[in-house]
């Protein structure tokens, strides 16, 4: 069957929201997930739903056939607290990475794009919590963070060689932080924005109001909301250069900041316990995006408040049910 876009990693957070809204623009999708369907964060009667490992030649040759665009966002990742403790599962993602680009290749796809991240930049560029917000030129000389950001960085790069040599149509977004409802809030692969909702979240259900925080609180970042995030990597997919941009927010805060607002949305203070021994990543980073405004026409337009408000309502829910 032909299909107009391929979405892989489908089953995952962005994956779910991309597959909506594709599907909502009536086009015909085939979203690919190595999980198993149940665990889907979004599974889509309109689409055509495969549940397939991508990082075999085999897999990304089935589910690219008869396709004309490739969205790849298909990775083994989590947040901090997994990308520190698993740097070979997310170099493994290399193997996801170099199938499906030889399979598009090889099918004739048009239009591929790479979901890369804010971590292909130098940690030394992100030691201080007043940061420099990073321009895309910031990548190199590379020291991207270890494992995880090797592997995006290589791929990028591989995109490149790949619309140079083959002439397979590529394109690059460099993702910062993206949150939203959907995504994973417990198991270890969360990242700050939905960890802190589920916290709290806990907390105003238990009556206990205490919380961990990992780190100082001071450390800084920037939180891409899921929406914003989606029209980036559509003007991105659809503009006229490959090179790599970053689709991220430049709203910046402290993640104690982060607390702030979503204490605020739930009415609860609570004590917090700074945990100094936590995986932390880099001390702030925050998303110049002067070439994607300029390149793409892409700016985000959602405050940071008005995001969490949304997922801070979700993951409440989960944890509820959860507790049954
Ligand atoms: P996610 O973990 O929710 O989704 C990734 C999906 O890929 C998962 O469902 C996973 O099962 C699937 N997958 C992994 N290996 C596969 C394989 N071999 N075959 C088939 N499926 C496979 O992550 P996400 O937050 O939706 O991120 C999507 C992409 O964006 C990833 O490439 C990620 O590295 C990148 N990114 C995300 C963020 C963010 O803040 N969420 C930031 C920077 C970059």
């Amino acid at each position: 069957m032909n299909v107009d876009v391929l979405v892989a990693g489908g089953g995952g957070f962005i994956g779910g929201h991309l597959v909506s809204r594709l599907v909502a623009q009536g086009r015909t999708v085939r979203s690919v997930d190595m999980k198993p369907l149940d665990e889907w964060h979004q599974v889509h009667p309109d689409a055509e739903n495969v549940v397939a490992d991508l990082s075999l030649l085999d897999g990304a040759m089935s589910a690219s056939r008869g396709v004309g665009e490739v969205y790849m966002l298909a990775a083994d990742m989590g947040g901090m607290g997994f990308i520190e403790n698993n740097k070979a599962a997310c170099m493994l993602s290399v193997l996801t990475s170099t199938h499906m680009l030889q399979a598009a290749r090889a099918q004739g796809v048009e239009r591929y794009f790479y979901s890369s991240s804010a971590c292909v930049y130098p940690a030394g560029l992100q030691e201080d919590t007043c940061v420099t917000a990073l321009k895309e030129s910031d990548a190199y000389p590379a020291m991207p963070e270890d494992g995880y950001g090797w592997e995006k960085l290589f791929t990028e790069r591989m995109c490149r060689h790949f619309e140079e040599d083959f002439g397979l149509v590529t394109r690059v977004a460099r993702y910062h932080n993206i949150y939203g409802p959907m995504g994973t809030w417990q198991g270890g692969r969360e990242k700050a924005p939905a960890a802190i909702c589920r916290k709290i979240a806990e907390a105003a259900i238990s009556g206990e109001h205490e919380i961990e925080i990992w780190g100082d609180g001071q450390q800084t970042r920037s939180f891409t909301w899921i929406e914003d995030c989606l029209l980036g990597t559509e003007l991105v997919m659809n503009g006229s250069s490959g090179e790599p941009v970053n689709v991220g927010s430049s709203q910046l805060v402290t993640v104690n900041q982060l607390v702030d607002i979503v204490e605020e949305i739930a009415g609860i203070t609570c004590d917090r316990r700074y945990q100094l021994d936590a995986p932390l990543g880099v001390r702030g980073r925050n998303s110049d995006n002067a070439l994607v405004e300029q390149m793409h026409g892409w700016s985000p337009s959602t405050l940071l408040a008005d995001g969490l408000e949304i997922t801070y309502a979700w993951v409440h829910d989960q944890v509820k049910r959860s507790l049954g």
